[in-house]
């Protein structure tokens, strides 16, 4: 089970930190990761992670640096522009932004000035945290406005109600993106509706830039989007990080390097763009394409079992790697009580808020999950279809300890038969 990098130092330096850090591989190694923003990276990553880079400033960009000593800094982060330009197919590539949320930050600021509008999903209908949540500061610098599905049965965007709102509130940009959303977006429609009112096409591509990465869902490059903003760390399965892509104007491009660095950010993390190069390696792959399509035949798989047993799955199921479940409104469990349940038997996933959800965010109707990190230890339909059986049996039986005992050991033993990789390929 030695899955961290060699942790001999540490050990004996500082014990605290180096056991609370075994205490989460054994975690991770005994329970099934049902998150769908999580996965478990190569060691090839975290040796790239973990590397002697994070001892370097190379504030600026490849050839454009502050600071001496950047030849080795140079053809790293050079390396993981160009593979990542590849895997999208688009002209330029950032790869600084700290993570998500700054990368939606940075291009906030790089294309629009203070009280300009953003037309983004809702958020209770999959939008994110970073599309405009009341919570967020950056609701205080601009405008955010929504659109929604027009039915959560089905999932589909009202494309309608999203024109008439571009036509009259001429948003600077539309942002395409989700976070808790199960089916797939009409780009060309957001393309078309952007063009009529002259807004520039951002998609939020975090959750399910490994699928399109590996084409086995739509990119939105080719639907003519303008921009790409994503992490690496979730279907993309590589190290905590952003990245911000322009498919082919200059100007954006150069507006969002600056705007990056120094508008926002300060030396980049050597090591973690280090490790984004590994990852973009990896996805670049053929065998990369195969993960894709088995999380997509595994997210599917739980679905037909969630229906067989009538539970309302907002969409109506899955076309991607992740299912929004409406458990109260079908079993009359809260989305707090299932997570903390299903915890209890060695299932990690999270309560959501559904479509319209008549509770509240701290204890919503809905539990969200995915096949991401399941389908990197080789759980195939088979195993997938028991895990959401065990799920279900789980919340259909949790005052029943014996039974919930009985599913706890059952789970042990398929995360034992399924060991987290080293490498994939
Ligand atoms: C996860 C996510 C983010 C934020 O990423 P962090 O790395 O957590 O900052 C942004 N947008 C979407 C759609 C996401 O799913």
């Amino acid at each position: 089970m030695a899955r961290n990098n060699d942790l001999s130092f540490l050990k004996n330096s500082d014990p605290e930190i180096c056991n609370a850090i075994l205490g989460e591989e054994k975690r991770q190694a005994e329970g099934l990761e049902l998150i769908p923003s999580e996965n478990y990276v190569s060691r090839a990553v975290l040796e790239a992670n973990g590397s002697v880079l994070t001892n370097k400033y190379s504030e600026g960009y490849p050839k454009k640096r502050y600071y001496g000593g950047q030849e080795f800094t140079d053809i790293v982060e050079t390396i993981a522009i160009e593979r990542v330009k590849k895997l999208f197919g688009c002209s330029y590539a950032n790869v600084q932004p700290l993570s998500g949320a700054p990368a939606n930050i940075a291009t906030y600021f790089a294309l629009m000035e203070p009280g300009d509008t953003v037309l983004g999903m809702d958020l209770s209908h999959g939008g994110h945290l970073t599309h405009g949540h009341p919570v967020t500061y950056m609701v205080k610098i601009f405008n955010y406005i929504r659109y929604k599905m027009k039915n959560p049965d089905t999932g589909e965007i009202d494309y309608n109600e999203l024109k008439e709102t571009a036509l009259r509130e001429r948003p600077k940009i539309i942002l395409a993106g989700f976070s808790a959303y199960s089916r797939e977006l009409d780009y060309e429609k957001f393309v078309s509706i952007a063009r009529e009112v002259g807004a520039i096409t951002v998609a939020d591509m975090a959750h399910i830039a490994g699928l399109i990465a590996a084409g086995v869902l739509k990119n939105p490059f080719d639907a003519g989007f303008d921009i790409i903003t994503s992490t690496t760390h979730k279907t993309l399965r590589g190290p905590r990080g952003g990245l911000i892509l322009v498919r082919e104007n200059e100007e954006f491009a150069k507006k969002i390097d600056k705007m990056v660095f120094p508008g926002l950010q300060g030396g980049p993390h050597m090591n973690n763009i280090a490790a984004k190069a590994v990852c973009f390696g990896e996805a670049l792959r053929p065998e990369f394409k195969t993960y894709a399509a088995q999380i997509l035949k595994n997210a599917k798989a739980m679905a037909e079992v969630f229906h067989g047993r009538n539970i309302r799955m907002l969409g109506g199921g899955t076309s991607n790697h992740l299912i929004l479940a409406d458990v109260y409104g079908s079993m009359g469990i809260t989305g707090k009580e299932a997570e903390t349940v299903l915890d209890e038997v060695g299932i990690t996933l999270n309560k959501n808020m559904i479509a319209d959800d008549p509770r509240k965010p701290m204890d919503p109707s809905g539990i969200r999950f995915g096949t991401p990190a399941i389908t990197t230890r080789g759980f195939r339909e088979e195993e997938c279809r028991e895990v959401a059986r065990l799920m279900l049996d789980t919340l259909e039986n949790k005052d029943n300890e014996p039974k919930k005992k009985e599913i706890r050991a059952r789970i042990l033993e398929l995360a034992l038969r399924f060991p987290v990789p080293d490498q994939f390929f």
